[in-house]
């Protein structure tokens, strides 16, 4: 179960594996965490199908047990691969697993809500959508983290624009010096 999304897409949703719904319908989050993740890209004004959204582990561990370090290794190369092709701007960890992929050593409880910047990538830490639906004091954490992605991504494309004219600045002093 590869994933799914936007080709263009600018934000990268990663969770954890398929879980039983996934698994027969070859999509990511289609069960009820899919569902609450759907609502909370609505609370933002985007739609699933307007970003890319993936998982760590691409097969479903049997009896939804944890992802063994084993398979999250053998599954880690299809993940840089659509890291690769997509090159997505921003990427959202869903749930502690991904999150120590892209920002190892942390724990959730601490990050969750905060962004880092590495090579070039946005990381923003999320609880895992399904957390909410077993802790119902986290929904409220989880939907406010949600409302700051608008927010970054705006920062994200400022940055982009101001490297650019800065860019073409230094072109035309380039230009003007050999006049
Ligand atoms: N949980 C995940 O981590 N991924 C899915 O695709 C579904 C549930």
């Amino acid at each position: 179960m590869p994933g799914e999304g936007a080709e263009n897409a600018e934000i990268m949703f990663i969770g954890e594996a398929p879980g039983w719904h996934e698994d027969q319908q070859g999509r990511p989050f289609v069960g009820s965490a899919g569902q609450f993740l759907e609502q909370l890209l609505k609370s933002i004004d985007l739609r699933r199908e307007q970003v890319y959204i993936t998982n760590v582990i691409k097969t479903r561990p049997p009896d939804n047990r944890d992802p063994l370090p084993q398979e999250i290794i053998n599954c880690r190369p299809w993940l840089d691969k659509q890291l690769e092709i997509l090159k997505p701007k921003m990427i959202v960890t869903l749930g502690r697993y991904s999150m120590a992929l892209f920002l190892p050593g942390k724990t959730i409880s601490q990050i969750h809500g905060t962004a880092v910047k590495k090579d070039g990538v946005l990381y923003f830490a999320m609880y895992h959508p399904a957390a909410a639906l077993h802790q119902a004091n986290l929904r409220g954490v989880i939907q406010s983290d949600m409302l700051k992605i608008p927010g970054l991504l705006a920062g994200l494309k400022k940055e982009t624009e101001l490297n650019k004219a800065q860019t073409s600045q230094k072109e035309e002093i380039q230009q003007l010096k050999l006049l």
